[in-house]
């Protein structure tokens, strides 16, 4: 083996795979749920189950505009002749029943009236005065809605831990419930670490660069069903990051840092948390972010990401993001994978598990998938122009452009 593959072969890592097992057995949901009304709920996580308190849609409705009609009245062939003897509008009920030879006419979403069974769409009949001509070619329920063909009374569709998107809102909105119980978000205190960083709006000197970290973690966390301390930026000094974590302890169920987690001379995330919590891990056999220390801060889960951008990103989506869902009490849904053609040649040591910057698209025969171009953990440029990683397996060398690689595309996930 060569020096720069024992590099890559680093015996105390876990594998990604490894990292989140033992992610997802520490993290635990916070306790506590609160009353929010509907309009507030979006994104929210549902505390409990909710059945339907009755059938969705309520009542027997037409599907279309035409004319309400009895099955037995249709014609096996020619044309049938039939009465309108009145009309069902949305929220106006027919009031009378349907008779033999009769008709109603009906708007959509318009209860169907006793009697009738079948919905005959207006421009399939020709009306002359108060009566319609039907064709043969019809069946009978066409263009009915079942009460409960939506949900059934009782059914519990939405349930705990999910986390409320639009049609969910409008769903409880159709079960006529205004408020809903929801887990606490929990709070999640960050800060960056670095002598080097500098706040927006201050100038840079010599070897200062902007703490954009800060920005991006702030990004990332307001996805999520979580509320957001920001704690500014720490020196790369033993007693302010001590400080920094106490009082991080004190009120966050989740502590999130970036930077000083390598094995530099002026890394102290590592050493606090030794001190102060406990470390569970801080290796992990990907790339980029090999440096992450998760652990224990008092009642808090700690994630110490290292200071790289692009390492923040990945960390962040690929373990913290997950038990942040988890920790907010929501079902966490491992992301989309999919297959496409590489169109690079894609440089690869074996050791890691590379999350490469890609640019997927769709292609004549399917996705396609092309590099950012230089992969450096500091390039977030190429963050920025990708729209997916491009996963390569731990065991795997150079890709070279033809062949199908697995992506994870960003959609939905920041
Ligand atoms: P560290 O892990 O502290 O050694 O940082 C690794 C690299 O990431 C260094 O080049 C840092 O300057 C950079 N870095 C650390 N924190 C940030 C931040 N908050 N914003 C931008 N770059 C950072
Ligand atoms: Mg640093």
């Amino acid at each position: 083996m060569s020096h720069t593959c024992m590099d890559e072969y680093d015996p105390n890592s876990l594998t990604v795979e490894q990292a989140h097992e033992l992610i997802d057995r520490i993290v635990e949901p916070v306790a506590g749920t609160e009353r929010v009304y509907l309009r507030q709920a979006l994104d929210r996580v549902l505390a409990h189950d909710i059945p339907s308190p009755f059938d969705v849609p309520p009542h027997r409705n037409s599907a279309m505009d035409g004319y309400a009609v009895r099955a037995n009245d249709l014609p096996l062939g020619g044309s049938a002749m039939l009465q309108v003897v009145g009309e069902s509008f949305a929220g106006h009920p027919y009031a009378g029943t349907v008779g033999e030879r009769e008709c109603v006419r009906i708007m959509t979403g318009a209860v169907v009236p006793a009697g009738a069974d079948t919905v005959i769409m207006q421009e399939h009949v020709t009306r002359t005065g108060e009566t319609i001509s039907i064709e043969s070619g019809h069946s009978g329920g066409d263009n009915v809605r079942q009460p409960g063909e939506d949900v059934k009374a009782g059914d519990a569709v939405l349930r705990a831990g999910r986390r409320l998107n639009a049609a969910d809102i409008g769903l409880l909105a159709s079960f006529g419930i205004a408020e809903i119980d929801v887990a606490r978000r929990p709070v999640v205190a960050f800060f960056s670490t670095g002598d080097e960083l500098k706040g927006i709006g201050t100038a840079l000197g010599e070897g200062d660069i902007y703490d954009s970290n800060r920005y991006t973690i702030h990004a990332l966390l307001e996805r999520l069903p979580v509320e957001i301390r920001d704690m500014g930026v720490i020196p790369d000094d033993p007693g302010a990051v001590e400080a920094a974590f106490t009082e991080a302890s004190r009120h966050a169920d989740v502590v999130i840092t970036s930077g000083g987690v390598s094995v530099g001379d002026a890394d102290y995330v590592k050493q606090t948390l030794d001190a102060l919590g406990k470390v569970d891990f801080w290796k992990i056999a990907m790339k980029p972010g090999r440096p992450l220390a998760f652990g224990r801060l008092g009642d808090a889960v700690f994630f110490g990401l290292p200071g790289n951008p692009v390492s923040v990103m990945a960390t962040f989506v690929l373990f913290a993001r997950p038990a942040l869902i988890k920790r907010a009490g929501a079902t966490h849904v491992a992301p989309l994978t999919l297959t496409a053609t590489s169109v690079a040649r894609l440089k690869k040591r074996p050791g890691r598990q590379d999350y490469q910057r890609g640019i997927l698209s769709q292609g004549e025969d399917g996705p396609v998938v092309d590099t950012t171009g230089l992969q450096g953990s500091h390039v977030l440029s190429g963050m920025s122009r990708a729209n997916c990683f491009i996963v390569l397996p731990r065991e795997s060398g150079d890709i070279e452009a033809g062949n199908p690689v697995e992506v994870i595309p960003f959609a939905g996930l920041f």
